[in-house]
C-alpha cells in the first residue's frame, strides 16, 4: 500500500490541499503539480503529471460533490505510484517506472472542489448565499441535504455542463422539472458555462491525452459508448478494465446520456472515454468500504494508464 501522505479520511479542500503539497515535496523529482484553474468559490483545481510527457493519459474524479470517495481513490492511487516509481517496485506485476515512462498519466482528483466541500463540511463552508437564493438556499440548511450535493457552488450540474449533447440534456432536464441550480442535474444557461468545466476542456485542449477516464460513485459498473462517436478500440479496452475489477459495462439510459466530460471527449477527439462508477451502496460511499474498493480497483487503475 501507500507511504502514508494521504489518509482514508474525507477528502475536504483543507486536506486535499495538504496532501498535495506533501506529495509535491516528496516525490519533486517525479511529480508536477499544477493549477489549471479555480472553482466558483476560488478554490485550486490541481492536476498531477506523473512520468512521461508524451502519450499522456487522463484520470478525473471529483465531478460530483457527493462522489468524493473518488477523489481519495485518485489521491491514494497517486501516491502508491510515486513510492513504486520512487522505489523501483511492481504493482501488479507491472514495472511502474518502465510504464511511466513509456506514457505519463495526468491526475485532476477533484475537479469540483466545492462541491466536495458542501457534501463534506456542509453548506457553511461554501459561501452557497453569494449564489444560491430561496428555496434552494434554505432546504441547505440539512445536513442531509448537502451531503447529497452533487453540483458546483452556484448549482450546476458539472457533468451536464460539457458541450456534446447539451440541448438534449437540458430538454431533459426541463421534462424533469429542474429548470436552474440544483444540487443536481442542471446543465447551467449555457455550454462550458462553469470554470469547473472550463478547467478540464482547457486542460484537453492543451494536452491531447490519449484516452481518459472519469470516476464517478457508485455502481460498480463502467460506460464507455457515446453516440456515433465511440471509436471502435473503446469497446475492447472497456472489456479489459471490466475484465481486471470485476465491474460490469453498461450503457448509458437517457436521462444520463449526454453533456458529460466522457461524452464530450469522444466527441472532441474521436478517442476512448470511460466513465467509471466506483463502489456499491449509497452515495456518499462510506470510507469503511474505502480499501475493499481500492483494493478491487487497483489493477484497472494501473492497465487505464498502460493501454
Ligand atoms: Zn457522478
Amino acid at each position: 500500500m501507500n507511504s502514508g501522505i494521504v489518509r482514508i479520511e474525507p477528502p475536504d479542500f483543507a486536506r486535499m490541499t495538504g496532501w498535495t503539497h506533501a506529495l509535491a515535496s516528496k516525490y519533486s523529482g517525479m511529480l508536477q503539480v499544477s493549477v489549471i484553474g479555480r472553482s466558483v468559490l476560488g478554490r485550486s483545481i490541481y492536476a498531477f503529471r506523473i512520468g512521461s510527457r508524451r502519450r499522456q493519459v487522463l484520470y478525473c474524479g471529483g465531478v460530483h460533490g457527493r462522489e468524493w470517495i473518488t477523489s481519495l481513490l485518485l489521491m491514494y492511487f497517486a501516491e502508491e505510484l510515486l513510492d513504486a516509481c520512487a522505489n523501483s517496485r511492481v504493482i501488479c506485476e507491472m514495472d511502474i517506472g518502465r510504464l511511466l515512462e513509456s506514457g505519463g498519466l495526468t491526475v485532476i482528483p477533484a475537479l469540483n472542489p466545492d462541491g466536495i466541500e458542501i457534501s463534506v463540511n456542509g453548506a457553511d463552508r461554501a459561501a452557497l448565499g453569494d449564489y444560491l437564493d430561496g428555496e434552494l438556499l434554505e432546504r441547505c440548511r440539512s445536513a442531509e441535504f448537502c451531503r447529497r450535493w452533487k453540483s458546483n457552488a452556484r448549482g450546476v450540474d458539472i457533468n451536464r455542463n460539457f458541450d456534446a449533447g447539451w440541448d438534449d440534456m437540458r430538454a431533459i432536464a426541463m421534462e424533469r422539472g429542474i429548470h436552474g441550480p440544483s444540487s443536481e442535474g442542471w446543465t447551467g444557461e449555457f455550454p462550458v458555462s462553469e470554470p469547473e468545466t472550463r478547467a478540464v476542456v482547457e486542460l484537453c485542449e492543451e494536452t491531447r491525452f490519449r484516452h481518459m477516464v472519469a470516476f464517478h460513485s457508485q455502481g460498480e459498473v463502467i460506460y464507455w459508448n457515446y453516440r456515433r462517436f465511440t471509436p471502435p478500440r473503446a469497446h475492447i479496452m472497456a472489456r479489459m478494465l471490466a475484465l481486471s475489477s470485476d465491474y460490469s459495462l453498461s450503457e448509458p439510459d437517457r436521462t444520463a446520456s449526454s453533456a458529460g466530460l466522457k461524452d464530450w471527449f469522444m466527441e472532441r477527439f474521436n478517442a476512448p472515454a470511460f466513465t467509471v462508477e466506483v463502489g456499491s451502496g449509497e452515495c456518499p460511499v462510506p470510507l469503511s468500504g474505502f480499501r475493499f474498493m481500492y483494493n478491487r480497483l487497483r489493477e484497472m487503475l494501473i492497465l487505464g494508464a498502460a493501454m
